[in-house]
C-alpha cells in the first residue's frame, strides 16, 4: 500500500493517478485499473472534463469509499461565493460521491483576492462537501494571503514540480506553513525520462526512468501525480518505495533544474510566478 505525506490532520497518499488529457473508457478504465493496483489517491478537476469517467471507474473498482483520496478542483472563474458552491455540487454529483478528500482552487482568480476565495472555499467545506481544502498554481506570496484568511487548514499547494523545475523557495515556503506539496507534471510529461543523467541512475538501481524520478519527489518530500493510460506503466509509477536513491544522485537529478522550464505556463491564467 502507498505511504502517506501527512498535513494538517489529512493523510495523502504519496502517489495518485493524474487525469487530465484522460476522458472516455480511457479514463474509466485507467481509474478502474489504477484502483485495483493499489493506488488510494486519483486526482481530477472540473477542467478536466472527465469527473463522470473517473466516478465511474471508482464504482467499478468497487473500493470502500473512505479507502480513497480524491481530490477535484474549481476552476477560476467559478470561485466567486455562490458559483464555487454550485459548482462544488456539480462536481460532487459527476462523480457520484457525497463528499470529496480534498477540494482545490484550480488556479488563483485574477479579478478576486486570494483572503476572499479561501474564505468562500471554507464556506463549502463547512457544508460538508469536501473533508479538506487546498489551492494549486499559489505563489508564495498568494498562499501567505490565503492562509491569513482561512479558519481550516490549506492541506495541499499542488504546482509544477519535476527535474526541469525545482521550485526550491515555493517547496520551502508550502512546507512552512505545514501544507504538502504536490507535484503535477512529475515526469515532465514524460520528456525528463530520456536525460541521460536519469537513465543512468535508473539503470544503476535496476529501476524505469519514471520509478527513478518518481522516488526522487518522494525523497524532496513531495506527493506526486504522474498520470498513465497504461496499466504497466500505472503499476511502475506507484512500485516506488522499496529502493532509495543516494545523495549524489539526487544532487545530479537536482543539477537539471537550471533551465528551470516550464510546462504549464498558460498566460492568460497564470500569476506572477515565484521562480
Ligand atoms: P506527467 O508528468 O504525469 O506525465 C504524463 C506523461 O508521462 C504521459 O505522456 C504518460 O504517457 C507518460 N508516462 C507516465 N508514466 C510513464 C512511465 N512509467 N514510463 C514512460 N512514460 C510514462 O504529466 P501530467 O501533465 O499528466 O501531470 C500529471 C497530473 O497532474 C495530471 O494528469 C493532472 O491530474 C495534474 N495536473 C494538475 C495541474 C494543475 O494546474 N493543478 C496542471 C497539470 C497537471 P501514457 O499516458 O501514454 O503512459
Amino acid at each position: 500500500m502507498p505511504t502517506f505525506i501527512r498535513a494538517h490532520g489529512a493523510a495523502i497518499p504519496a502517489i495518485g493517478l493524474g487525469t487530465w488529457m484522460l476522458t472516455g473508457e480511457a479514463c474509466t478504465d485507467a481509474v478502474e485499473a489504477a484502483i485495483g493496483i493499489g493506488y488510494r489517491h486519483i486526482d481530477t478537476a472540473i477542467g478536466y472534463g472527465n469527473e463522470r469517467e473517473v466516478g465511474e471507474g471508482i464504482r467499478r473498482a468497487g473500493l470502500d469509499r473512505d479507502k480513497l483520496f480524491l481530490t477535484t478542483k474549481i476552476p477560476p472563474e467559478q470561485l466567486a461565493s455562490d458559483d464555487m458552491l454550485r459548482a462544488a455540487e456539480g462536481s460532487l454529483e459527476r462523480l457520484g460521491v457525497d463528499q470529496v478528500d480534498l477540494l482545490l482552487i484550480h488556479w488563483p482568480s485574477r479579478t478576486l483576492s486570494a483572503s476572499e476565495t479561501i474564505r468562500s472555499l471554507n464556506a463549502v467545506k463547512a457544508r460538508g462537501l469536501t473533508r479538506h481544502i487546498g489551492v494549486s498554481n499559489y505563489t508564495i506570496a498568494l498562499l501567505d494571503e490565503a492562509w491569513s484568511a482561512t479558519d481550516a487548514p490549506i492541506v495541499v499547494n499542488q504546482c509544477e514540480h519535476h527535474p526541469y523545475l525545482d521550485q526550491a523557495r515555493l517547496r520551502a515556503a508550502t512546507a512552512a506553513h505545514g501544507t504538502a506539496f504536490v507535484a503535477y507534471c512529475p515526469l515532465g510529461q514524460a520528456d525528463v525520462l530520456d536525460e541521460p543523467v536519469i537513465q543512468d541512475i535508473a539503470g544503476r538501481l535496476g529501476r524505469s526512468p519514471a520509478q527513478t524520478v518518481l522516488r526522487w519527489q518522494f525523497q524532496k518530500g513531495c506527493v506526486s501525480i504522474p498520470k498513465s493510460s497504461h496499466p504497466a506503466r500505472i503499476r511502475q509509477n506507484l512500485d516506488i518505495f522499496g529502493f532509495e536513491i543516494s545523495d549524489e544522485d539526487m544532487a545530479s537529478i537536482d543539477s537539471l533544474s537550471s533551465a528551470g522550464t516550464r510546462i504549464c505556463n498558460f498566460p492568460s491564467i497564470a500569476p506572477d510566478w515565484d521562480e
